[in-house]
C-alpha cells in the first residue's frame, strides 16, 4: 500500500462519540510498508473491517495511544487480538503513557502477552517501528490524563499529531512537521483542557505546515461545519487546512512529489 493516512473517525468529546454523529475510530498510518494504528476509540475495528476500508489489521506493525481516555483507547484491546490473529501470532507493538499501562490501565494484561513489545511512551521519548521513527516531545495539558502528541518521521515525510490538550506556547515549537494533525475539540476557547480553533490558527500560522488536517470535532465544531471554517483558515493563514471527514484518505505520494 502507498504512503497514506486513513481516517477511521473525526468524533472528538464525549456527546459526539456517544451519539456517533462522526465515528470514532482513530487513525491508520501507513509509511514505508509499516502499518500504524494510532488511538483506537470506539468503532476502529468495526471500520476497519467495513465493505469500504477493507483494512485488514493483521497487517498492523504497531498501535500507539495518546492517552488513556476511551475516545482514544477503547477498541485498543481488540485491535490487539486482531494484529495478532486472536492472539496465535506474536507479532506488533504497543506504545502507551505509563497511566494508561500501570495507573488504570486501558490495556488488559492477558492480550499483552500477544504482542512483541509494550513500550511506554514518555517525555522527550523516541522509538521505532519497522521503517518509522516517531517521538513524543513534551507531555500535554490535559486533565489528568497523562498525554503526548507524536512527531513520525520517515525516510520521505515529517507528520506530526497535536492530540488532546489545552493549549501552551511551547506546544508550537515541539511540532513541525510538513503535515500537521490538530485535534480541534472547541470552536471557542473554554476551561476544558481542549484547543480550540482560534488555537489552531495560532499554530498553523507559526508552523507554516505543507498541509494541515483538523479532526477530533465536539458539538461545537461539528455545528458550525468544520469544512467551511477550514476554508477560512486557508484563507487567512495562507496554509491549506483541510477538515478531515470519516473515511478520509490522504495520499502522502502526492505531496511529496510537489515538494521535494
Ligand atoms: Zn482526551
Amino acid at each position: 500500500m502507498s504512503d497514506r493516512i486513513i481516517f477511521l473517525g473525526t468524533a472528538g468529546a464525549r456527546f459526539v462519540v456517544t451519539s456517533q454523529i462522526r465515528a470514532s475510530g482513530g487513525m491508520w498510518f501507513t509509511l514505508e510498508g509499516t502499518n500504524l494504528y494510532l488511538d483506537p476509540g470506539p468503532g476502529a475495528l468495526v471500520k476497519c473491517r467495513s465493505k469500504r476500508e477493507k483494512l485488514d489489521p493483521a497487517k498492523l506493525d504497531g498501535i500507539i495511544l495518546s492517552h488513556r481516555h476511551l475516545d482514544h483507547s477503547s477498541d485498543v484491546n481488540i485491535m490487539i487480538e486482531a494484529m495478532t490473529k486472536g492472539g496465535f501470532e506474536r507479532r506488533g507493538k504497543i506504545f502507551a503513557p505509563v497511566q494508561a499501562l500501570e495507573d488504570d490501565p486501558v490495556i488488559l494484561r492477558y492480550v499483552r502477552d500477544y504482542v512483541e513489545e509494550v513500550v511506554t511512551l514518555r517525555e522527550g521519548g523516541s522509538y521505532q517501528v519497522g521503517e518509522v521513527e516517531f517521538t513524543t516531545p513534551i507531555r500535554h495539558i490535559h486533565g489528568n490524563a497523562e498525554t503526548y502528541g507524536v512527531n513520525f518521521r520517515s525516510p520521505s515525510f515529517t507528520i506530526s499529531y497535536i492530540t488532546d490538550t489545552k493549549f501552551f506556547p511551547e506546544l508550537i515549537g515541539h511540532y513541525r512537521g510538513k503535515f500537521l494533525i490538530i485535534n480541534v475539540v472547541r470552536l471557542k476557547p473554554s476551561d476544558l483542557d481542549h484547543l480550540c480553533l482560534e488555537d489552531a490558527e495560532r499554530i498553523i500560522n507559526e508552523v507554516q505546515p505543507r498541509l494541515a488536517v483538523l479532526t477530533h470535532f465536539g458539538m461545537t465544531m461539528i455545528r458550525a461545519k468544520p469544512w467551511e471554517l477550514a476554508a477560512d483558515l486557508s484563507q487567512r493563514t495562507g496554509v491549506e487546512v483541510i477538515a478531515a471527514r470519516d473515511g478520509m484518505i490522504i495520499e502522502l505520494e502526492k505531496w511529496k512529489e510537489e515538494g521535494d
